[in-house]
């Protein structure tokens, strides 16, 4: 299904939209007055870029010095070529230890590879632990943003939830009551739990530690509870230096939720006396990326979510009419290069208004690639025949000055007396769904321009 129609079923509830909009816009302006707060923002951004930019052009090296530290420090390092392979070596490791419960924290890329589902049918019992990835494992949905997963939910579907699933008592939906039952909820799971699965937002090739940003530092207790850590990694995760980290932790959050810093910022080097460290570091498409030029920059991306908050489409369409992992601009600039057909829609659902590029932390041109690659869609045939061909159509009419006069002409009158019905018909007209047409002129530019010059 493309992301109109998707779009179109959100839009249904159009009250839900409002605040939909509302609120991330709200999250928006957090981050302009947490950037605006900090003078040296501009300059950091371009340090970020130069530093992302300088480790993608030299991958292969940094991944290599990133294996050879982590190895000294006594943590184990997987590769994986993709999701199959990440969710087999997971699901290796949980039968080497007869691991059948798991707690996971803070992994988009867990997401990307559906390793839930697949641990499930393995007969694993794996617990999301951040607050909103919980509530939406309850409901058996994807998140709809990268750092406010439960974002589409209001308390009322919170509270709805926690009743069918917690047995909380129907109609609570205090924040705090709910909160508390799942602090409860997760605890349990936390104290039995064998293997803690961590995300990792970044990945220092000097020291071989991974490093994990949470707010409610529930991967520290996961971890330090479980004998074993498995990291799941993109392999664009990596940063040089320990000294280059500051830098991305002071645009992160900032980006993000206008916070200065998440509340826990947690480095993981080794494994602690006695138990194991796993690192599984994942390719997945990733290297077809850094292939294609035009969108190699995508790979720079710290998944902070500042371009879905700022962008009008996303805001008014919802992370799950994205269909994709990671949803709104730079979803759209991913996706394609791991499913093409599947995703062709995802890049004409943006205005390349730009306000997703402006607001990148590590300058990622988004709006262009964005534009870039609705030319390699049309290029590879992957656009809906209507738009083609009338794309082509419209082509012939533009190149023949004569046909273009008269195909105005013709409109101008037309316009004037067709009926509403036939002109705005909703099934081959989507453009006029939420739009009126203005008075048709009486001449044309050209005719008005003719008739300035003879003045
Ligand atoms: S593309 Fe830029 S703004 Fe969007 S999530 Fe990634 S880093 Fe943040």
């Amino acid at each position: 299904m493309s992301h109109s129609k998707r779009s179109n079923i959100f839009l249904l509830d159009a009250e839900r939209t409002t605040w939909h909009d509302e609120t991330l816009w709200f999250v928006r302006q957090k981050r302009d007055k947490a950037v605006y707060a900090t003078p040296e923002f501009q300059e950091l951004r371009q340090l970020a870029s130069d530093i992302k930019d300088h480790t993608l052009s030299r991958l292969d090296f940094y991944l290599q010095q990133f294996e050879e530290n982590a190895r000294r420090n006594g943590v184990q390092v997987h590769w994986a070529a993709d999701a199959h392979e990440h969710n087999q070596i997971v699901l290796g490791l949980l039968k080497r230890h007869g691991a059948t419960r798991v707690v996971k924290s803070k992994s988009m890329l867990t997401e990307e590879c559906h390793l839930n589902p697949y641990l499930i049918k393995h007969g694993v019992d794996v617990v999301d632990t951040d607050l909103g990835e919980r509530i939406i494992q309850l409901r058996d949905e994807a998140p709809s943003h990268v750092v406010l997963p439960a974002i589409h939910l209001k308390k009322e579907d919170v509270g709805d939830t926690f009743h069918l699933h917690l047995g909380t008592e129907k109609g609570n939906n205090d924040p705090q009551q709910l909160t508390e039952t799942a602090r409860q909820h997760l605890r349990e799971k936390f104290l039995v739990s064998e293997v803690a699965i961590s995300g990792v937002n970044f990945a220092v090739a000097e020291t071989g530690s991974v490093v994990v940003c949470t707010n409610e530092g529930n991967a520290d207790l996961g971890v330090n509870l479980a004998k074993v850590h498995i990291a799941c990694m993109g392999m664009e995760k990596l940063i040089p230096r320990l000294s280059d980290l500051s830098v991305f932790t002071r645009i992160l959050t900032r980006s993000a939720t206008g916070q200065p810093i998440t509340t826990y910022t947690s480095h993981f080097s080794k494994p602690a006396e006695g138990k194991e460290m796993h690192v599984v570091i994942v390719d997945n498409g990733r290297t077809k990326q850094l292939g294609r030029p035009d969108f190699r920059n995508s790979l720079k991306c710290i998944r902070c979510g500042a371009c879905m908050n700022t962008c009008p489409v996303y805001r008014r369409s919802g992370g799950h009419s994205y269909d994709f992992t990671i949803p709104g601009p730079i979803g759209a600039i991913l996706s394609p290069n791991i499913d093409m057909r599947k995703h062709a829609s995802l890049p004409f659902a943006s205005t390349l208004c730009g306000s997703c590029t402006d607001v990148c932390p590590v300058k990622i041109d988004i709006h262009t690639q964005l534009y870039k690659w609705r030319q390699v869609l049309g290029q590879e045939g992957e656009i809906p025949a209507s738009k083609k061909w009338s794309m082509r159509l419209l082509s012939r009419v533009l190149s023949k000055p004569a046909v273009y006069g008269l195909g105005g002409k013709v409109a101008r009158q037309g316009l004037r007396f067709l009926p509403h019905g036939l002109t705005h018909g909703k099934g081959y007209n989507p453009w006029a769904i939420a739009r009126e047409l203005p008075e048709p002129p009486k001449q044309s530019f050209r005719e008005w321009y003719a008739q300035q010059a003879v003045k």
